[in-house]
């Protein structure tokens, strides 16, 4: 991969080291049996937790790496190159994390980090049955108990559901209130009354465990609030404009590029007419636009991470990441299966999997749709048409 974003020595250093680990230990006839049983490769999570890959952006006060997006998305890049769902199962911790990175107190941080550099996973719910991109309708709810709230509700699609110890939970506080009486919480797997219900059968990232997380009159104590109350929409919304770039917008990048090193290698061996599909310019136009893709995608992408850990949030460049970064996989990952041919459609090629793996890089953290009303309110506010 060619580097142009001023990465520093560290950072490479990193990107290497994680290149190196997700090769060797994340090989293709693992992730076959992994994506054949829907199973998250646990021991390969521990391994990276050793490493410090799932507490990157924890703060060194409380143990973690103290680093930031930029690094966050190096990493990611190089776990989706072999598999974006093992990439959504380390990334989801960042998501987890976030919350309490921006809005939480340094005791929250340090109850997360213990969980976390003990090798466990965490999960971000948000999503219930009836509100995905209609965050604002959430039904679970967490009631003030002298000095306890009472969580009670079902959240839906939550990544590492069923294997976190340790979770943020979106609840209505005032369920009159909509958005505004949403509020944050963290709270640990091993509260009286937290179960996991159906664990979803998925069309791809099968390396990442997706369920629900039923919440049935958990206690937790009034200092598991993360910000303040009824700030719960605002911390969520804030949370996506830091993780998309790295979560969606770099990891997509790291499968657009693997993408295009396999189909160089499999159009250079198969022959057809007498020589290397390869020599077609109709096959070499596909990978070059493969390249704009990637290259673009990832350009954008490293240009919002590195606005964000210069503390220049911009909500519709996150929204413009995840959108292209996801669209341009689709299409990558589409256009990777044609150049195989039928040895794409084939289970016994990587490819496949890649393309199945693509398309929830359109729907989670909030749909394409989503993110193009983030950009078109931004835009509109800036001409004062809002
Ligand atoms: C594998 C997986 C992992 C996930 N992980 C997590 C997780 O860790 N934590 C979590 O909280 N959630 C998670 N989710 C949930 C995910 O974020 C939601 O599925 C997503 O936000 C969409 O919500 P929905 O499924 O309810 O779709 P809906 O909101 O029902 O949307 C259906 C369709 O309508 C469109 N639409 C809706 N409203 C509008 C509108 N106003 N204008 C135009 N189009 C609109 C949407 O774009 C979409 O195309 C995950 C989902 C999946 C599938």
């Amino acid at each position: 991969m060619k580097e142009d974003f001023g990465l520093t020595q560290d950072q490479i250093d990193i990107q290497l080291m994680t290149r190196d680990f997700i090769r060797k230990e994340l090989t293709w006839e693992r992730i076959k049996e992994c994506d054949e049983k829907n199973e998250v490769p646990m021991d390969i999570v521990k391994k990276c937790a050793d490493m410090g890959l799932t507490s990157i952006t924890l703060p060194e006060s409380v143990g973690g790496g103290g680093m930031g997006e930029v690094t966050n998305s190096l990493v990611l890049e190089e776990i989706s190159y072999q598999d974006v769902g093992f990439a959504t199962t380390i990334g989801a911790c960042g998501l987890c994390f976030t919350p309490i990175n921006l809005f939480g107190t340094d005791a929250q941080k340090k109850l997360y980090a213990d969980f976390i550099l003990a090798g466990g996973l965490s999960a971000f719910c948000l999503t219930e049955a009836d509100a995905g991109s209609d965050v604002g309708a959430l039904r679970t709810t967490a009631v003030k108990d002298g000095d306890e709230y009472v969580i009670n509700g079902t959240k839906a699609f939550i990544t590492n559901g069923g294997n976190a110890s340790v979770y943020t939970v979106f609840a209505m506080t005032d369920p009159n209130a909509g958005a505004r009486g949403m509020s944050c919480f963290i709270v640990e797997r091993s509260r009286a009354g937290i179960s996991c219900g159906k664990e979803e059968d998925k069309m791809g990232i099968r390396l990442s465990n997706t369920c629900e997380v039923i919440f049935d009159n958990v206690r937790i104590p009034a200092d598991h609030l993360v910000g303040q109350e009824g700030k719960g929409f605002k911390i969520a919304m804030s949370t996506f404009d830091i993780t998309r770039p790295a979560g969606v917008g770099a990891a997509c990048c790291g499968a657009m590029k693997s993408c295009i090193d396999k189909c160089i290698e499999y159009a250079a061996t198969r022959v057809t007419f007498g020589q290397p599909i390869l020599q077609n310019q109709a096959i070499q136009f596909m990978i070059a636009d493969m390249e704009v893709r990637y290259e673009a995608a990832r350009a954008l992408a490293y240009r919002v991470a590195a606005g964000i850990d210069a503390h220049v949030i911009d909500s519709a460049l996150s929204s413009a990441s995840k959108t292209f970064s996801s669209e341009s996989l689709v299409k990558t990952a589409e256009d990777a299966i044609q150049i195989h041919g039928g040895n794409g459609y084939s289970k016994e090629y990587p490819i496949e999997i890649i393309y199945r793996n693509s398309k929830i890089a359109t729907i989670y953290e909030g749909t394409n749709q989503v993110q193009r009303m983030v950009i078109v309110k931004s835009l509109l506010k800036a001409s004062g048409l809002m």
